[in-house]
């Protein structure tokens, strides 16, 4: 098995009863697309990311209805809720007083100081965090002016604008972000805001795109600022439904290790040797194994004559065999089954391994 790479040392900061940073955690999050003052919808959105494996979500805050509905949807969720709020430091106000457990706010853009006083004091007095997120596509003035255009560097001295405004106000619990929509813009703010402080950084890749594109836009991106040690919470962004981002972002950071709680499916390419419809069973299977909640890897193989061998690996797996399959563990098999019940089978002693997990 593949070693994670560590991420880097950052601070800790409590985001509701989860921590991001100081850890080699990754905390999966997402952001909803209702209208936040619908509630009903906004609950009913956010029950299914929870479902899905979402850990932390956050809603968008244009009005003053949507800062007071922070309240009910809070009542009714169980993961920490982030409110995103611009410019308007009164609906950061009625939000933190709303239940919200961590707000997207830049202490830049908030105007007079007494505003960000008013703002940063109560977070202290409720102990929430304040994101800060610059976008290369919103840098302020003066520094496209002195880049000339967004620069990962531009993007860095944003950063620490942003975050001296809160350390001046003895204010620490900051969790920051560099989102572009150009991959190699995103890696290199990343990596250089990584060597510039030591806040939390939550990663992504802004308007990355469709499901198919911008999974494989914020793969890239996102995979290659991970593998450096970088990133302590991601959203993946997609135009499309929010539980795809979800999905996206689980199996990144299986991929790389990062994932404690997550079964993963290992499923052959398939080639001419296979014996078995290989293709829906592994779609079924990975259906089957997903809301798992177990470092579990099961293996799906078209055929016994690289197959178990193959997936050494695997706690549990099964290969094609004609007209039958051969059930595995650990590569090697532990019985033949029927074709016809061999999915079924499997799904039991999936159950039985993963109640082991857990029990561990
Ligand atoms: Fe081909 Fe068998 Fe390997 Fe699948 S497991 S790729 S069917 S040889």
């Amino acid at each position: 098995m593949s070693e994670i790479t560590h991420r880097t040392k950052t601070r800790p900061v409590k985001v509701g009863d989860l921590t991001i940073g100081g850890s080699d955690e990754v905390v999966i999050q997402s952001m909803t697309t209702t209208k936040t003052h619908d509630v009903e919808a906004t609950v009913a959105e956010i029950k299914r990311l929870e479902e899905a494996g979402c850990q932390i979500v956050r809603v968008a805050c244009p009005n003053e209805e949507d800062a007071y509905a922070i309240k009910d949807i809070k009542a009714q969720i169980n993961i920490p809720l982030v409110v995103d709020i611009h410019f308007n430091y009164k609906l950061a106000l009625i939000a933190i007083e709303n239940g919200a457990d961590k707000i997207r706010i830049n202490p830049g853009n908030i105007g007079r100081r007494e505003k960000v006083e008013a703002v940063v004091n109560a977070c202290k007095a409720k102990g929430i965090p304040i994101r800060i997120g610059v976008n290369a596509g919103s840098l302020e003035k003066h520094i496209i002016k002195k880049y000339g255009y967004p620069t990962a560097d531009g993007m860095v001295e944003s950063a620490l604008h942003h975050i001296k405004i809160l350390e001046d106000l003895d204010f620490h619990d900051i969790i920051v972000s560099m989102k572009a929509s150009d991959v190699n813009l995103a890696i290199e703010a990343y990596t250089k805001a990584a060597k510039a402080f030591d806040y939390p950084l939550h990663l992504g890749i802004t308007e990355s795109g469709t499901l198919f594109n911008g999974t494989v836009k914020s793969s890239a991106g996102l995979g290659a600022i991970l593998a450096l040690g970088i990133g302590n919470t991601c959203r993946i962004s997609l135009s499309a439904d929010p539980v795809e981002e979800i999905k996206v972002a689980k199996s990144l950071l299986k991929a790389f290790g990062l994932a404690s709680n997550a079964a993963t499916l290992i499923a052959c390419p398939t080639c001419g040797r296979i014996e078995i419809d290989l293709i829906s069973i592994a779609n079924e299977v990975e259906e089957y194994i997903s809301k798992l909640q177990v470092p579990l890897k099961v293996a799906v193989l078209g055929c016994a004559v690289n197959g178990p061998g193959e997936a050494r690996e695997a706690d549990i797996g099964i290969a094609g065999a004609r007209g039958e399959g051969l059930l595995f563990m650990k590569g090697k098999t532990v019985r033949k089954v029927p074709e016809e019940t061999m999915v079924d089978e499997l799904k039991k002693e999936i159950d039985k391994l993963a109640l082991e997990m857990e029990q561990d």
